[in-house]
């Protein structure tokens, strides 16, 4: 017997497979050593593996000097995972391999507002027409994430009370897709699978990282020691609806006044220039209005960069990430939102919090919420546990 107490956990074949998903190939010697099993113990994992195509034999053989030794690797293509990013008017769609590279992508309107069975409906459609394009088929869908612009349970994957999407509080969006799908669901806010995609980017050594998404409303993804931090009910980083002095006589939409958003939000800069006799429906507009060079639109960015630099000090005091990653369409102004968040988080911050925090903007942009959703699903299905289900190790070999 292996002696670690938590055995499957660090022997199973699951474990093997993870040290693999780095995407370097290792031979049975090199498995052996990382994982402290007797070669044949390795032997018997990659067979498990291989059974189903997890891993594969490469065709380069390592030398070590003497017989050369075959080695193993990680199958980035033996499935594939559905993503969607469903905004409040328009969503995106991918189909991505293992090692999240995108196969197919679509950007469409689609408006939340239509329902969830109308939208969700379409979804199915697009996805197999996504797949056959791929050359793939439903049978090869290991799981479905899936971001919406809304409060979402997790645990459940349905949506709370979500004030822009009529009909579709408490909508099982996991059971409805993954009974028309075959595969499992899981469902997240929109902020927080950004919040996972833009981790992933950031890589393995970035171990708290903070992404907020200032585009209509303003909200916030945490990640805390490597992991989406979602709080006890799943309301954490809902940072659009703190008080902020400036916003004192303002009133939010949530019908509080003093509130980040009524100030520093894309809807209420629109506002701002509506007042002002300048036509902007929304974020995307005030974007526009700044690249072709209006100094007013230009102004109210670097003011919203302030509001939001202000929340965001706070936060770096409690919190002490070492990234704050900018996203949402608002983010897409660059140096005039950044310049702002800069200037007051660094003068109101304190200096051991900030003497290795990086502030940017979002390197992911509009993809940050389908390479987000199918991070989430990628973790869930290779987690060692899932893999040690579903491949079955015969309990003969243990050990
Ligand atoms: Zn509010």
């Amino acid at each position: 017997m292996v002696s670690e107490p938590s055995g499957q956990a660090v022997t199973g074949a699951g474990a093997v497979l993870a040290i693999l998903r780095d995407g370097r190939a290792r031979t049975r010697a090199e498995l052996a050593q990382l994982t402290g099993l007797a070669r044949s113990t390795v032997s018997h994992r990659l067979d498990a593996l291989m059974s189903q195509r997890w891993v594969v034999p490469t065709e380069d053989a390592i030398s070590s000097g003497g017989r050369p030794a075959v080695a193993f690797a990680f199958n980035e293509n033996v499935r594939v995972v559905l993503a969607a990013d469903l905004g409040a008017t328009h969503a995106r769609l991918a189909v991505l391999d293992l090692g999240l590279d995108v196969l197919a992508e679509r950007a469409v309107e689609l408006p939340i507002d239509a329902g969830p069975e109308a939208t969700l409906g379409w979804l199915v459609g697009a996805f197999e027409e996504m797949l056959a394009e791929t050359g793939r088929d439903l049978g090869q869908v290991c799981g479905v994430g899936v971001g919406l612009p809304g409060p979402v349970e997790h645990s459940s994957g349905r949506p709370v009370n979500p004030p822009i999407m009529p009909g579709w509080d408490a909508f099982p969006v996991p059971e409805w897709l993954g009974e028309r799908i075959g595969a499992p669901v899981l469902a997240d806010n929109d902020v927080n699978i950004m919040a996972l995609g833009e981790h992933w980017t950031a890589g393995p050594a970035v171990d708290h990282l903070i992404f907020i998404k200032i585009g209509t409303g303003i909200g916030c993804g945490i990640i805390a020691g490597g992991k989406l931090h979602r709080g006890a009910q799943g309301a954490a980083g809902d940072v659009g609806h703190i008080q902020v002095p400036s916003a004192s006589d303002t009133v939010c939409r949530c019908g509080n006044v003093g509130c980040l958003e009524a100030v520093a939000s894309g809807a209420s800069m629109a506002a701002a220039l509506r007042a002002q006799g300048v036509e902007a429906r929304g974020s995307r507009d005030v974007v526009a209005l700044l690249r072709a060079g209006d100094s007013r639109a230009a102004q109210l960015i670097r003011q919203a960069g302030r509001e939001v630099g202000r929340v965001m000090a706070s936060i770096v005091n409690f919190f002490n990430p070492s990234t704050i990653v900018l996203g949402g369409d608002i983010a897409e102004a660059g140096e005039h939102l950044l310049a702002g968040v800069r200037e007051t988080i660094y003068s109101r911050s304190l200096p051991l919090a900030t003497q290795h925090l990086t502030i940017r903007a979002s390197t992911l942009g509009d993809r940050a919420g389908v390479i987000g959703a199918a991070v989430m699903v990628v973790e869930h299905v290779l987690a060692p546990d899932s893999i040690d289900q579903a491949v079955t190790v015969d309990p003969a070999a243990v050990g």
